[in-house]
């Protein structure tokens, strides 16, 4: 079986972008692939965050991951800091990493540009962290959103790069991208993608917003001043966005989307869009709080999850030592 590696950062709570653009595509491939899926949250650590929400937001998504179809019993759900060969590979790696590589990383500009008062070392090797998490399973496929694709590219030339220097060690990814609701944009600035850390909360909707918040959002969605509506993501990116949303929450064509609401406004769409986002969330949103209930559950599946995922990385990181040189503890 092909094993399948991906991540969520705990650094707030999930978007429907992250649903629709990642997790929601993960569910099927547990029946195919030998999956695991990891709360990445000491990547978080490159932005401040105030402990005991980190510490919250992190168990409330595995509730969460759990609550969207994810299955402990069939996939490996862990928390990245649980195993500890995540951040002793990153440093390893680190040092076939080269600057001018995470130079040209755009999260990386993209970030310090809007935390411009903590630009870390953390922040700028983030990459490297990532390319940790993936090699160290021995990953073949990587379900990303379109905006990690640079991340994947990076990983795999230093996976590429160490296995040219010291013979095959790693399996050279690939990355696995659904052609549709890829990418889902700030309903504020449909330039950009949505993000769940953004400050403007009308750019996002939260998995487990309201229906009266989900329907504002989308009252207030920004659009254009013109009033057709068809995909056009160059010239219109609001109303594009809002029909890419609609047609990865309803599985309708975007040709299908342009003809029913032909000769409609604005506003009908936004109503309908918002409809169907409050449909898909209901059932998540239930099983979240039955999940997110039960404490001790869940620190039980964390337990034996992270067992499992640890024993997979101390093969590849021991091989890696070696391979570098490092005396074995014996
Ligand atoms: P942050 O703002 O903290 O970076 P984020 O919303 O970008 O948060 P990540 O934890 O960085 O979320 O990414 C988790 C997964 O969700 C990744 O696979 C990423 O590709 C995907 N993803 C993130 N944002 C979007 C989006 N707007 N559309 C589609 N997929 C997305
Ligand atoms: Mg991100």
């Amino acid at each position: 079986k092909k094993r399948i590696f991906s991540g969520v950062q705990p650094s707030g709570n999930l978007t429907i972008g992250n649903y629709l653009g990642a997790i929601k595509n993960w569910i099927p491939m547990q029946d195919e692939f030998e999956c695991l899926y990891c709360v990445v949250d000491l990547h978080t650590l490159t932005v401040r965050q105030k402990p005991a929400e980190l510490r919250q937001r992190s168990l409330n998504l595995l509730a969460l991951y759990m609550a969207c179809g994810l299955d402990p019993k069939k996939s490996t759900l862990f928390i990245q800091s649980h195993v500890s060969a995540h951040a002793e590979l990153a440093w390893i790696l680190n040092c076939y990493t080269y600057i001018g590589e995470l130079n040209r990383m755009t999260q990386f500009k993209d970030k310090s540009q809007k935390h411009s008062d903590n630009i870390n070392a953390g922040l700028y090797t983030y990459p490297v962290l990532m390319a940790a998490d993936i090699l160290l399973y021995q990953t073949d496929l990587v379900p990303i959103g379109q905006d990690q694709k640079q991340h994947l590219e990076i990983t795999r030339d230093i996976a590429e790069r160490f296995n040219g220097i010291y013979g095959d060690t790693f399996v050279v990814p690939e990355a696995y991208i659904p052609k549709i609701g890829a990418k889902i944009m700030s309903l504020q600035e449909p330039e950009k993608k949505m993000s769940k850390s953004d400050e403007n909360e009308n750019a996002y909707v939260f998995l487990l917003d309201s229906e009266d918040a989900i329907m504002r959002k989308f009252k207030r969605a920004v659009t254009d001043s013109e009033r057709e509506i068809r995909y056009d993501v160059e010239k219109k990116p609001g109303i594009s966005n809002l029909i890419s949303i609609y047609s990865a929450t309803t599985n309708k064509s975007i040709s299908e989307i342009e003809k029913e609401f032909e000769g409609k406004s604005y506003g009908d769409l936004k109503e309908v869009v918002g409809q169907s986002v409050v449909e898909t969330l209901k059932p998540v949103q239930q099983k979240y709080n039955e999940y997110s209930a039960n404490k001790d559950y869940l620190n039980a599946i964390l337990k034996e999850n992270a067992d499992k995922a640890a024993y997979i990385a101390r093969k590849t990181l021991s091989k890696v030592y070696r391979k570098v040189g490092l005396v074995p503890r014996g």
